[in-house]
């Protein structure tokens, strides 16, 4: 089993999902007392939701790329990096990296086109669904994409970053968040699925709560980190 390296705390509230999915699924896969074998390295975050807000993305590139590198040195074999957002400057991350990065979105494209989804709505913060580094990947694999109007764009950030990120589930945000989805889908019916393109809407949503397939890439990163460290030995 290969050993997993998270650059984490983007936010905390996510990355606990992570750790604890990818020990149930090695759990899952080799029994017992098996677990997974995981080099965490938890950033402050706060810093780096500056960083975005003033359009740093650099500087906060350097951190994660940093972050990695230790990561690397400590004998991670795979890196993850817990966030949608942030991979934003993901080329920034893997110029130094040279153990497998496992880029969420490409994990998410693939995802979709296993199950034959060409269509889909994604959901994130206002950096990934209005800027093209997300978009542009799902594209690449012939993934038409959707986000919601500018409006829906402001209440679903704002949702992450003063609820979620800070450990805040409720229902009232979740009963926006599934009328924003089912609004969209009802005016745009070629809409076949739904991203949760953060990793803490999962926190929120869960595929019980929607007729709309749901992909949630905090489960579709973790699946593909169990595959490579596990399947490939
Ligand atoms: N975890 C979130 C994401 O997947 C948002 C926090 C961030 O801005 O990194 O995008």
């Amino acid at each position: 089993m290969k050993t997993i390296g998270l650059i984490g705390g983007m936010s905390w509230e996510s990355t606990l999902s992570y750790y604890k999915l990818l020990n149930e699924g090695v759990k899952a896969r080799l029994g017992g007392l098996h677990s997974a074998k995981i080099i965490l390295f938890s950033v402050d975050f706060a810093p780096i939701a500056q960083f975005q807000n003033e359009g740093k993305w650099e500087e906060a590139g350097e951190i994660l790329a940093q972050a990695a590198q230790s990561l690397e040195k400590a004998g991670a074999e795979i890196i993850l990096l817990c966030t949608n957002t942030m991979h934003k400057v993901a080329p920034q991350i893997v110029k130094n990296c040279t153990v497998p990065f496992l880029h969420i979105a490409e994990a998410t494209a693939s995802a979709l086109l296993k199950n034959h989804s060409t269509h889909t709505l994604l959901l994130g913060t206002k950096f990934t669904m209005q800027e093209r580094f997300y978009k542009d990947i799902l594209a690449k694999h012939g993934i038409t994409t959707y986000v919601p109007n500018q409006n829906d764009t402001d209440c679903i950030n704002r949702i992450i970053f003063n609820e979620l990120c800070l450990g805040i589930i409720n229902d009232e945000a979740k009963q926006i968040l599934l009328k924003i989805i089912n609004t969209i889908k009802m005016n745009t019916p070629v809409i076949d699925s739904v991203i949760l393109g953060c990793t803490e809407i999962g926190l929120l949503l869960v595929q019980n709560d929607l007729q709309l397939t749901v992909f949630d890439t905090t489960i579709l990163h973790v699946n593909e980190a169990l595959h490579r460290a596990i399947s490939e030995n």
